[in-house]
């Protein structure tokens, strides 16, 4: 029986993998990637650029493509069999890959290359591919020796430890949580928000709501609920969580992020850098904790009169039709909703029918025909799905790369959306040429009967985001394996093409080529678009500051060397420099900020605005010079989407603007101008 999984076939069987596939080709694929892991580690393979790509390379690649296939099915068309036989394969290949990424004797073959005088000979994409090798060596401590080498790997298992304890205290805080309402304390709630908690207390035997600290329980009540008493219950409760002013003190996360915050400190420290923002940033495209700070504080100091000017209008608006006179902490999104139906009212019902799927498709694919010079057509290929389409991506006649779309949610499928790899262009050793294939995943509504599918505008925003990054993958001419599409781009610069994308769905131009209402064909009403731009916009000087706030907060903390022994005394400081509306003295949100304690965004969580500037100042050229700019699109193409990670993410921006970013146009797209 021939294993679909072993096979050398330019796309994958997706339709003939089984879950007994999978155990004997990791098993085969593994041990050829040991072999050439062992061959390209030994005296007989000379430090070469094209050796170790054509043995250690070649294996690993083979071995990384087999695996995405495996996790995408696990992802997008799970049994419990697959599962099963994926959880089983998991670790010897988790196992393999880290191995390879801290082996000396691979470590010592790259620099020897490095110094080699054949390193100046390389082209400059594979030059980059080295560079980052050493980088990403260095960092998990390659050049640490005998003792410092066996603390460094204690403080790795360790902090994922604790990072796990972190998760499971915030976890278990979040589902121990329980308080069961009266019908009177669920007034104003939505109705299926107020049948599913009556359900769960139900299901357990007891009288009235069965309220949780979850999100689809509390933020019903928090945005709707018009009993006070209530919501000062549940915020309450949800900013304590896994704090010592939580109900269980076995849940405190308060030592675990000391001593979090202290080993991170220490490994800056082995590596060589001053604190752990330093040694965050070696791998990121913000140059220094200074550059990322005095970026936030200017963006707060921009955001500040919008935002003191939506708080007065909120704070006027709940003392006049709420009789809310002191806005509180538990009122602003209960507040907020009221103000902004006030406002604003539109449905997303009714937007939805302006939006059914293939119009929406035919007009994001005319958008990147013109402006990046492929042409689009589906072709038949093997999927997982009867749902799922397969296109091709041709330029003059040539193929380009080729991608997979799966649209809706299904039983088995995970939720979210999503742009994966299924494989990267790259001039093989042997001396073909493989082009990019790409996944995108989303998760929309199923059309019903015979009418198409239909899309909020949210869910129109979502599919041009992950479009971006599938073309960040798919239009690359880097023919280096690490360094082509996404791989190596800096972590704070690869959500550009993809939030440069969602632009268009703001643009009225575009949007009378996006939209036919379902029944009529006419395109969206200049009215409804109005509307939806000043909602877009609703309370953007609020907001921007929040996010500021826990930007500034994660990067004070790590770049402050003493900032463990006071993460209260720092978030105080945080919150008196930016924030408009106190945070009641009980507010200890840092004690479940699992983005930066037990997540990757540890001295990145500036990454959000840092991207959505880049993002926006890239798309002001398309404004000044046109949406539709032949010419404008082609410099893009060329100088953002083409080279990928092949050079750093500032020289490409620069090479597109011709100057460095600049923080106006972010701004202005969020009506803050
Ligand atoms: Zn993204």
């Amino acid at each position: 029986m021939s294993n679909p999984l072993l096979s050398t076939a330019a796309l994958p069987a997706f339709a003939s993998i089984r879950p007994e596939h999978i155990a004997p080709a990791v098993e085969q694929l593994l041990n050829k990637a040991d072999a050439a892991l062992a061959l390209a580690t030994s005296e007989a393979t000379p430090a070469d650029f094209e050796a170790l790509s054509a043995s250690l390379g070649v294996a690993t690649e083979r071995l990384g493509a087999s695996w995405g296939a495996v996790g995408h099915l696990n992802a997008v068309a799970n049994t419990p069999e697959l599962r099963e036989a994926y959880n089983a394969a998991l670790p010897a290949v988790t196992e393999f890959f880290t191995r390879q990424g801290s082996d000396e004797r691979l470590y010592a073959k790259y620099k020897a290359i490095a110094a080699s005088p054949t390193a100046a000979t390389l082209n400059p994409a594979r030059q980059q591919a080295l560079k980052l090798w050493l980088r990403d060596f260095v960092l998990s401590g390659a050049e640490l020796h005998g003792e410092a080498k066996t603390r460094f790997a204690a403080i790795q298992e360790r902090s994922a430890e604790l990072a796990q304890t972190f998760s499971e205290h915030v976890l278990d805080a979040t589902d121990g949580y329980a308080y069961y309402a009266s019908a009177d304390e669920m007034a104003g709630v939505p109705a299926d928000a107020v049948q599913a908690a009556r359900a769960a207390a139900e299901a357990e035997g007891k009288e009235g709501h069965k309220l949780t600290l979850h999100f689809p329980s509390y933020l019903p009540v928090m945005q709707y609920g018009s009993h006070r008493g209530l919501r000062q219950r549940l915020y309450t409760a949800y900013v304590t969580r896994a704090s010592e002013l939580g109900d269980k003190p076995e849940q405190d996360n308060s030592a675990v992020m000391q001593e979090l915050l202290q080993l991170r400190q220490e490994e800056a420290e082995l590596l060589g850098f001053a604190n752990f923002a330093e040694a965050s940033l070696a791998a990121k495209m913000a140059d220094s904790p200074q550059q990322v700070l005095d970026f936030l504080r200017d963006l707060a100091r921009r955001a500040r009169p919008f935002a003191e000017k939506d708080l007065a209008e909120l704070r006027e608006f709940a003392a006049r039709e709420l009789g809310l006179a002191e806005l509180q902490a538990w009122d602003t999104a209960y507040a907020s909703e009221k103000l902004k139906e006030a406002r604003y009212a539109f449905s997303d019902e009714a937007v939805r029918q302006y939006f059914p799927v293939p119009r929406v498709l035919a007009g994001l694919f005319s958008i990147i025909e013109r402006l990046f010079q492929v042409t689009i057509s589906e072709q038949p290929a093997e999927v997982w799905h009867e749902s799922v389409k397969f296109y091709r991506l041709e330029r003059n006649g040539a193929l380009v790369g080729q991608f997979y779309l799966d649209l809706y949610a299904r039983p088995g499928k995970r939720p979210g959306a999503w742009m994966d790899e299924v494989r990267s262009r790259w001039a093989r050793p042997e001396g073909t040429q493989q082009t990019p294939v790409a996944q995108l995943v989303c998760n929309f509504t199923q059309p019903a009967g015979d009418r198409p599918a239909l899309l909020t505008h949210d869910d129109v925003t979502t599919l041009f985001h992950e479009f971006g990054h599938g073309l960040h993958h798919l239009l690359t001419q880097v023919d280096e394996l690490g360094v082509s599409g996404i791989s190596g781009v800096e972590w704070d610069a690869v959500e550009l093409p993809s939030q440069f994308m969602e632009n268009f769905c703001w643009e009225w131009e575009v949007l009378q080529q996006l939209t036919a209402q379902v029944d009529s064909g006419e395109p969206l009403p200049r009215e409804l678009f109005d509307k939806m731009l000043a909602a877009k916009n609703f309370q953007s000087g609020m907001q921007t500051l929040r996010q500021i706030e826990f930007a500034l907060f994660d990067m004070r903390l790590h770049a402050e060397t003493d900032s463990a022994a006071q993460i209260q005394a720092v978030l105080n400081e945080v919150r008196s420099e930016v924030t408009l509306m106190k945070s009641p003295d009980f507010n200890r949100s840092q004690h479940s900020f699992s983005h930066i304690f037990a997540g990757g965004y540890s001295a990145g969580y500036y990454s959000y605005k840092w991207a959505e500037l880049l993002s926006a100042d890239a798309w002001s050229a398309f404004e000044v010079e046109g949406v539709f700019n032949a010419e404008t699109g082609r410099r893009y193409l060329q100088n953002i989407l083409e080279v990928g990670g092949s050079r750093p993410a500032m020289d490409s921006f620069k090479a597109f603007r011709g100057r460095e970013p600049q923080i106006d146009a972010l701004l202005r797209h969020q009506g803050m101008s």
